[in-house]
């Protein structure tokens, strides 16, 4: 174990997966972690993520795989199907660019997971979050909501896409690239439609349901639906469920099951789908990481690669030199290229996936139909980067 001898004392605000990764990494090169999450407790919804390539590799080095193994959804792969549930295109899990991957595992349990593995080690603190940072010559004082203050060598916002600290701080430094569409999960009662196959259905108004089995006999499900730039993402969660709902009533297929379920929704997330740019991950002592620093969004496929390695390469960097200056620049020049390559979108993508009339469904579907072999599963890994053929370029040091 290594320790940066100026810095000890490091405050990672949001626990969701890219905070409780960092602070392990952290905890395991020496340095005195807590954890603040504005929530007054983990927040467990969301659809699969999938855990491949760098997340696996730092999952193996934490000795957690056979945990994520043994948290597989056990979805057998993705159909999709019309407005009347009539099954158009088929991707077992096996094939090439399936949606579905080796490791599916729900968000929630990864999170949970993370945060089981950390408890004991790192302080967390819920229910409060950061309003105020003051840096000074060896420290930075921080002023949290709930009217305490406290003094760190260096505070890393692992916030997410809003992240409040982000706009605290990198005022000029960071802007969104907003990709047309918004995006709400959400755990909905499972029915007898429901079976170990996700299913995407296309209906006009760029709307495109996917519903997928979980492993607690409940469904996930997600809706994204085109649209311009609204603001919704800072509405209250009624507000965000009178928009959904006005949205998809008369969407048709399982419109109003849906309906019926964001009403007695519990764990509803609704956001705008957006990339977060950041010209720097770093000011002062303060650092920027997982979607905080560059939100590649769920149609990269790649947030739970990128906030799983920069966890372990921003720990590894300030465990390897006394300067966190250094530290955060090395970080930065490791990560920066694939996040970069992950926010790259091939031209069309998204808008093609959510045609808006009827006539634009039909002929998705017939795509979809026809050419259910190879060239729709060409599409598909535009939007998920295949099993088989994902290469990393992430590199992972060995640190210390
Ligand atoms: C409830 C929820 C459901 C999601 N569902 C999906 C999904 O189904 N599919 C998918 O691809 N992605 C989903 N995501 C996004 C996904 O988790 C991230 O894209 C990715 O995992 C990177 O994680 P992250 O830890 O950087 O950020 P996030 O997962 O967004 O986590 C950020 C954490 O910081 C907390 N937070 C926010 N602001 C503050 C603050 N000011 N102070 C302290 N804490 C704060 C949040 O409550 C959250 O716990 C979801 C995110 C959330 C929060």
């Amino acid at each position: 174990m290594s320790k940066n001898d100026n810095v000890k004392k490091i405050l990672v605000s949001g626990a969701s997966i890219a905070g409780p990764a960092l602070a392990y990494w952290l905890h395991h090169h020496g340095f005195e972690v807590t954890v603040v999450e504005r929530s007054p407790e983990l927040r467990l919804g969301g659809q699969n993520v999938d855990v491949k390539g760098p997340a696996l590799q730092v999952i193996r080095k934490m000795g957690l795989e056979d945990q994520i193994i043994a948290a597989n959804t056990t979805e057998v792969g993705l159909r999709f199907v019309n407005v009347k549930n009539e099954i158009v295109g088929e991707f077992p899990k096996e094939s090439a660019f399936s949606m579905t991957q080796e490791l599916e595992i729900l968000r929630g349990d990864l999170v949970n997971i993370l945060y089981q593995h950390t408890k004991d080690d790192i302080q967390y603190i819920f229910g409060d979050h950061i309003t105020g940072l003051n840096e000074n010559t060896n420290d930075i004082t921080v002023t949290f909501s709930s009217g305490k203050k406290a003094a760190y060598d260096l505070v890393v916002s692992a916030e997410g896409i809003g992240s409040h600290t982000r706009k605290l701080l990198f005022t000029d430094e960071f802007s969104y690239k907003y990709l047309g569409l918004y995006t709400a999960y959400f755990t909905i009662r499972k029915t007898a439609e429901d079976s170990r196959w996700a299913r995407w259905c296309n209906t006009p108004g760029g709307i495109v349901f996917i519903l997928r089995p979980d492993s607690y006999g409940t469904t996930r499900a997600a809706i994204t639906f085109s649209s311009a730039e609204m603001g919704y993402e800072s509405l209250s969660l009624a507000e965000q469920k009178s928009i959904l709902i006005k949205k998809i009533q008369n969407a048709g297929w399982e419109a109003k099951r849906l309906v019926a379920e964001i009403e007695r929704s519990e764990d509803l997330y609704f956001d705008r789908v957006s990339q977060v740019k950041s010209t720097t991950w770093s000011k002062g002592r303060c650092c920027l990481t997982g979607d905080a620093a560059w939100c590649a969004t769920p149609i990269s496929g790649k947030g739970i690669d990128l906030s799983m390695s920069g966890a372990y390469i921003l720990a590894g960097e300030l465990s390897k030199t006394e300067d966190y200056k250094e530290a955060f620049m090395n970080y930065e020049r490791r990560m920066r290229k694939d996040v970069e390559d992950a926010q790259k979108l091939p031209p069309g993508v998204p808008g093609i996936v959510y045609p808006t009339s009827k006539f634009g469904v039909a002929v998705f579907n017939t795509f979809v139909s026809a050419f259910a072999s190879k060239p729709v599963q060409s599409l598909i890994k535009l939007f998920h980067t295949s099993k088989k053929t994902e290469k990393s370029a992430i590199e992972l040091p060995e640190y210390g």
